[in-house]
């Protein structure tokens, strides 16, 4: 299938960055993208904080998803991890490899979704590199956060006695990449375009991540799926995290797609981008009230337990097996 957004005649490298990508370079340390190097600010007492994701045409998206969410996408995935460890997301690094048929619409339309979410999320692109490739298209972003020394939320420090929460709803991107292979035929539109959205754009946690700074013992990112992220923090602990499978937030548009199935599903499909943590039983309602104000629901959905890595249980506790508990590559 081809596609109009691939169309339009591509500048030189360095006309190419000017246009597109020097006009996102507001930040002063950015120098206009006309230096080799960036210069980043870090307020007194405060950290800085390093994260890089990328993503592969044909791998997180697929070659005919409209340029301008693969970008945002590509933003939104790194934001998500800062957002999980509590961050001010700064700004970010962008290394794009594009082959031949990548035109300037495309890029364009790429570059014109990132500004939107500059915006959004107060962060400015501050350099990066540009280069041609026979592959498939590779968009990496190297992204940049501030927050008080030492108060980094990490995969470790879940406790006994800790109750195991997350945000959103979970599945939901899982459900909609189905939707894109083809599936989801019989659903709504109103449910189909839901799920595709969320799949195209996750929504990173970053208010909610803030205020869990003071109040979560562990923390992490859903990217490859619930169960696995949820394993890793069990694994750096060294304790168990028991999620009960009938407390899982599940959208009722992930509800009509899978029925019954969902709930199992969601636990490990991956892409979500909602925050899964751990916090006290007495951080209850402080959270509660954290939530309220990021304007983002929580759901607790289980509890940590000596022993390590995860289990999913059913109503009476008995282990729910699952064919696998997450997403990875190889
Ligand atoms: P170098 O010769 O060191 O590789 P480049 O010529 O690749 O430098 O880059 C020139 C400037 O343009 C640098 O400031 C770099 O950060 C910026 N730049 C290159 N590609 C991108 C991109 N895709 N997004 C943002 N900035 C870019
Ligand atoms: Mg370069």
């Amino acid at each position: 299938m081809t596609n109009s957004n691939f169309s339009g005649k591509r500048p030189g490298e360095f006309e190419l960055i000017a246009q597109l990508f020097a006009p996102l370079a507001k930040a002063p340390g950015a120098l206009g993208l006309k230096d080799d190097a960036a210069l980043i600010a870090v307020s007194e007492g405060n950290e800085l904080v390093v994260t890089t994701d990328a993503v592969i045409e044909g791998v997180h998206f697929l070659p005919n998803d409209p340029p301008g969410t693969v970008g945002r996408k590509a933003l939104r995935v790194n934001l998500s991890d800062l957002a999980a460890k509590g961050c001010t997301p700064l700004g970010y690094l962008l290394v794009l490899s594009i082959p031949d048929r990548i035109g300037m619409n495309w890029l364009s339309e790429f570059a014109h979704g990132l500004a939107g979410d500059q915006q959004e999320f107060g962060v400015s692109l501050i350099g990066g590199d540009t280069a041609a490739t026979p592959g498939p298209a590779t968009i990496a972003i190297t992204a940049f956060g501030e927050l008080p020394s030492g108060s980094m939320l990490r995969r470790s420090g879940a406790k006994t006695g800790d109750l195991v929460y997350v945000s959103g709803t979970i599945g939901d991107a899982g459900g909609g990449l189905e939707c894109l292979k083809g599936g989801g035929r019989a659903l709504q539109a109103k449910d189909r375009d839901f799920l595709i959205r969320r799949y195209r754009l996750p929504e990173p946690r970053i208010k909610l991540g803030q205020a869990l700074r003071t109040l979560a013992t562990s923390s992490i990112d859903v990217s490859d799926g619930l169960l696995a992220d949820l394993g890793h923090i069990g694994d750096a602990s060294g304790a168990r995290l028991v999620v009960e499978a009938a407390r899982l937030p599940i959208s009722s548009s992930l509800a009509a797609l899978w029925m019954s199935n969902a709930t199992e599903r969601a636990a490990i499909y991956g892409d979500d981008y909602e925050i899964a943590f751990t916090a006290p039983p007495a951080t209850q309602n402080a959270l509660e009230r954290a939530a309220v104000e990021a304007k983002v629901s929580i759901a607790q959905i289980g509890y940590v337990e000596a022993g390590t890595g995860v289990s999913l249980v059913d109503r009476s506790g008995n282990e729910i097996r699952v064919s696998r508990k997450g997403y990875t590559h190889f």
